[in-house]
C-alpha cells in the first residue's frame, strides 16, 4: 500500500449525540480521508461518532490508525481492526502519540474528552509546540455557545484574537476538510472541486 497523502487526527464523542446529523457528519469526514488516499488518527474505539468516523474511513479505502490506553480498551471497546492499533499505557501516551502522527486535527461534536484533547493541542500550538492546522466541525450550531465563550474570552482581554485565528471553524466538512490540508502544506489535487 502506498503512503497516505495525508494523516488527519479526528477527536469527537464516544457517544453518538441526541441527532441523525452527527453520525452523518462523522461517516462524511471518514468517507472523505479515505476517497482522498487519507489516514485517520483516532481513539481506537468503535463507540458513538469515534467509531463511525474509523468505519467509514475504512469502507472508503482509507488507512486508519487507533491509539488507545490499555485500561481503555474494553470500556471504548478497542477496534481490532484498525490498520494499526497501538496500545498505550497512559491517556498522555495517547494523546502525544495522536499528536506526532497527525499533519492536522480536527474536532467534530463530542464531550469532554473531545473538548480536552482540541484545547490541549490549540494550547500546544499557541505556544509554539507544533504549526499543524486545527479545525473545529461546528455542525449545526453544536459549537455556538463554546465560541460565544471563547469571543467573551477574548473580550475579557484573557486571550488575544490571533489565538482564534490559529483554529479554523467551519460548519461544512467538505469545506474544513480541504482547507486543512491545504495549511498543512499537503498536495491539494482535489481542492478545486471542493471550494
Ligand atoms: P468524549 O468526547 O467525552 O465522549 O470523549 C471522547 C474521547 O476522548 C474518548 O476516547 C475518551 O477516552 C477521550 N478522553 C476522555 N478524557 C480524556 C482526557 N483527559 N484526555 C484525552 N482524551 C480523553
Amino acid at each position: 500500500m502506498s503512503d497516505p497523502a495525508f494523516s488527519l487526527c479526528v477527536y469527537c464523542g464516544s457517544k453518538p449525540g441526541n441527532q441523525e446529523a452527527f453520525t452523518q457528519s462523522a461517516i462524511q469526514v471518514g468517507t472523505w480521508i479515505g476517497q482522498h488516499g487519507g489516514q485517520l488518527v483516532y481513539g481506537g474505539g468503535r463507540n458513538g461518532l469515534m467509531g463511525t468516523v474509523a468505519e467509514a474511513t475504512m469502507l472508503a479505502g482509507g488507512r486508519v490508525i487507533g491509539v488507545i490506553p490499555r485500561a481503555l480498551v474494553e470500556k471504548e471497546w478497542a477496534r481490532t481492526e484498525c490498520t494499526e492499533l497501538h496500545i498505550v499505557e497512559t491517556m498522555h501516551e495517547r494523546k502525544q502519540m495522536m499528536a506526532e502522527k497527525a499533519d492536522a486535527f480536527i474536532a467534530l461534536p463530542g464531550g469532554i474528552g473531545t473538548f480536552e484533547e482540541f484545547y490541549e493541542v490549540w494550547t500546544w500550538r499557541q505556544l509554539g509546540y507544533h504549526n499543524k492546522p486545527i479545525g473545529l466541525l461546528n455542525l449545526n450550531g453544536y459549537y455556538d455557545s463554546m465560541l460565544s465563550f471563547l469571543n467573551a474570552v477574548v473580550a475579557h482581554e484573557f486571550m488575544g484574537s490571533w489565538q482564534m485565528d490559529l483554529i479554523r471553524t467551519e460548519s461544512d466538512p467538505q469545506k474544513l476538510l480541504p482547507r486543512l490540508i491545504q495549511e498543512a502544506g499537503l498536495p491539494t489535487p482535489f481542492l478545486s472541486q471542493a471550494i
